[in-house]
């Protein structure tokens, strides 16, 4: 049988993350039913939004000092260096008090493994200080699911490259100071072969940026252009010309998304507890009491979350054994985000003709913050965003699976 009780050594590090959580946690950051998951991205305006707001810096200068901002990292650029299953509890416990979401980008991680020392002492630092906001430059017009045909020219010129081109689905460019791109230093070479990956800042003359707007309303990503753009050679991660196996890291990291297993149960649990309070007209039985209740569809999520979370402590034992989860990765990423999409599904089925209402004049009628109509709105793009469903399971069926590519 396979124990997943803390060892006595994971005991003590989460009664230490329990305590540090009643030490510094601040009660203004804590979600209630009827907080919207919209409000709930570090820096964005939520209800009391000035309130909110000194309470996020708070809660992000306690974990900095802690170095659980960066839990995996070396202590020496501000990490923690705590192990996989370490920082596992911690995004366990982060959950499960519903904080919000801080941490370092993924393009850290990636600098990490492939920079050069100078690269991890010039980036590294203002990552954990949260003075640098990334966005990643990788799709274009003609190239997503194939990102390796991808067009964008950087031309060498001294000790510069000069890059014309343009990005699109940029997420937060519009907000970031910030990127990571791949770019085409030799177009001769095979298409995979003459990639190389550049860090720059967004503020560098001839970029610009312009808005992408969601159905969701939200304004998440952008098209963005680049008119000759000089970027320091000194600024590639990694060999020119290999930088799509710098990316490729990249997107390893991206799509372990370790902990969101646990989020999804405290979702399950949030609408479990909703669902169980509610009553009839009369006053009478439970919504999950009656005849069309969602109960089985419920019970269903309920084994899917323990699937993610088994999937997720697979990525984290690889991870604790040195190694870079790969088509692992891909089966916990089209798991999850799927999987999202089916909790977003059954909770508005659930609540009924409300289900979907997300905002408005009426709160009385928009059950727990809307935030369910939201999730429904905004879980369909996760099944594309860091490569589709289908892409992932390309990667599952040939590197996992060993099966000929079709
Ligand atoms: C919310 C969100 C955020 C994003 N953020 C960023 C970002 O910050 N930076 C960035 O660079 N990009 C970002 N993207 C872009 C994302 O990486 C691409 O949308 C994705 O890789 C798919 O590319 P595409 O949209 O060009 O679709 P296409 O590649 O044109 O695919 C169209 C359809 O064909 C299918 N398909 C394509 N090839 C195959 C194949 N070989 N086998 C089977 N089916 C296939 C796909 O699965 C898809 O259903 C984001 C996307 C979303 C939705």
């Amino acid at each position: 049988m396979v124990d997943f009780a803390d060892s006595p050594e994971q005991a003590v590090f989460r009664a230490e993350v329990e305590n540090f959580f009643a030490q510094n946690f601040p009660a203004a950051l804590s979600v209630n039913d009827n907080d919207d998951p919209r409000t709930r991205e570090e820096g964005e305006d939520g209800p009391e939004p000035e309130v909110r707001k000194a309470a996020s810096k708070q809660w992000r200068a306690a974990l900095v000092d802690k170095g659980w901002i960066a839990p995996a990292w070396p202590k020496k650029y501000g990490g923690a260096e705590l192990s996989p299953m370490e920082q596992f509890i911690l995004n366990e416990t982060i959950a499960e008090r519903g904080a919000p979401r801080m941490g370092v980008p993924d393009v850290g991680s990636t600098i990490m493994v492939h920079g050069t020392e100078e690269q991890k002492a010039e980036f590294l630092p203002p990552m954990v200080r949260g003075e640098s906001r990334w966005c990643q430059g990788y799709s274009e017009p003609g190239s997503g699911s194939d990102l390796a045909s991808l067009q964008t020219r950087a031309i060498r010129d001294g000790d510069d490259f000069v890059i014309n081109g343009q990005k699109i689905w940029t997420s937060g460019a519009h907000l970031a100071n910030m990127i990571f791109a791949l770019v085409r230093t030799d177009p001769e070479a095979p298409k995979h072969r003459g990639i190389t990956y550049l860090l720059f800042p967004m503020t560098t003359p001839g970029i610009s940026v312009r808005p992408l707007v969601q159905m969701s309303d939200a304004r998440g990503f952008n098209e963005t252009f680049f008119e000759d753009v000089r970027v320091p050679v000194k600024n590639a991660v990694g060999e020119i010309n290999r930088g799509w196996y710098v990316g490729a890291t990249h997107l390893d990291f991206e799509r372990s998304s370790i902990g969101s297993a646990v989020g999804q149960m405290k979702m399950l649990d949030t609408l479990k507890d909703y669902l169980t309070k509610q009553r009839d007209a009369k006053g009478g039985q439970s919504r999950l009491g009656q005849p069309d209740s969602p109960r089985l569809e419920i019970a269903d999520r309920y084994i899917e979350a323990t699937v993610a979370k088994t999937l997720s402590q697979r990525v984290i034992s690889m991870q604790a054994r040195g190694l870079i989860p790969n088509h692992e990765a891909s089966m916990t990423k089209v798991f999850s985000t799927e999987f999202n999409q089916r909790i977003a599904r059954t909770a508005t089925k659930a609540l009924g003709l409300y289900g979907g209402v997300r905002g408005g004049d009426a709160p009385q009628y928009v059950p727990m913050g809307g935030r369910w109509g939201t999730m429904y709105l905004s879980s369909v793009s996760s099944t594309i965003a860091g490569g589709t469903s289908e892409i992932q399971r390309n990667v599952i069926a040939t590197r996992g699976l060993g099966l000929p590519r079709g």
